[in-house]
């Protein structure tokens, strides 16, 4: 499986740190979107995440239309390269997300109005996940439709493992094979605390012969179920060295490494290596 670095310094892709040769990252285009000047050339591989998980937490549904989100993947591949694909404008399906308030401290929106659920209106989750779900189906088409040459990932997203069932069957009814795409995200399964939940979505879906990518997926889980997936992304090591002191060897003025390319190749070097003790038959990894 391929191991994506996440990184919210954008200069990733393209500084001379030879550290960095080889180490697929990955980009949310909150980072890339608000540059004027042109990209230089990436040095290295990567994949973008299209920044859902914000733009719903903030604003309760995309201000950008899939046009507008084209264009920008567009100039991402031609100014940067090396973009191995992009994700589509997916609706996550977290309760929080759908239906607003705070969540572990951080505020949400909340979709009602992009549901069209006016104030006092029955509210229910089933019928929201279903709107999210046909809203992150739609826009796969339609990105498609507008820019077939750009490597669109279809996502599946949902809550509970029928719902992904039924997101997987609305892709098919549109007559997108899953089996052929060479990834398919899965979406809303990084938050979840309960590890054995998501393992059996992935295993679900792994049986079916999907490409399957794990958004954001907590590190610890990647031993149960890491084999099952052709890729995943974390950037938990930028959070974890917030806590910490810098490195020894570190002489950037930073107190600390939540901005360090070596701390980030350090705890990812340790990602894989607790990867290849969990799962010791499956060892094809990327290792520089
Ligand atoms: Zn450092």
């Amino acid at each position: 499986m391929r191991f994506f670095l996440g990184t919210h310094i954008a200069s990733w892709l393209w500084d001379d740190n030879p550290r960095l040769d080889g180490v697929a990252l990955f980009v949310s285009r909150n980072r890339l979107a608000k540059r004027v000047t042109p990209f230089p050339a990436a040095r290295r591989d990567w994949a973008l995440d299209s920044g859902g998980f914000t733009e719903l937490k903030e604003h309760g549904g995309w201000r950008l239309s899939p046009e507008e989100y084209a264009a920008e993947v567009r100039r991402y591949r031609e100014q940067l390269g090396r973009l191995l694909w992009a994700a589509p404008q997916d609706w996550m399906c977290e309760p929080w997300v759908i239906y607003g308030g705070t969540h572990n401290g951080q505020r949400f929106a909340g979709t009602q109005e992009a549901r069209g659920v006016l104030p006092g209106e029955p509210n229910d989750f089933t019928a929201a996940v279903r709107m999210h779900q046909e809203f992150t189906v739609q826009n796969y088409l339609e990105l498609q439709r507008i820019a077939p040459d750009l490597p669109w990932i279809p996502v599946l997203q949902g809550w509970t493992l029928a719902d992904y069932e039924r997101c997987a069957q609305m892709y098919a009814d549109a007559g997108v094979d899953l089996t052929a795409a060479p990834v398919v995200g899965l979406g809303s399964v990084c938050r979840r605390q309960a590890t054995e939940e998501i393992a059996r979505i992935v295993d679900t879906f792994h049986a079916r012969g999907l490409n399957l990518h794990g958004f954001g997926v907590k590190t610890d889980g990647l031993g149960d179920y890491g084999d099952r997936l052709v890729s995943a992304d974390s950037m938990a090591w930028s959070f974890g060295a917030r806590r910490e002191p810098k490195l020894s060897g570190c002489t950037h003025r930073a107190k600390n490494c939540a901005n360090c390319p070596e701390w980030a190749l350090q705890w990812r070097q340790r990602v894989l290596a607790r990867m290849a003790n969990a799962t010791p038959r499956q060892l094809a990894f990327d290792l520089i």
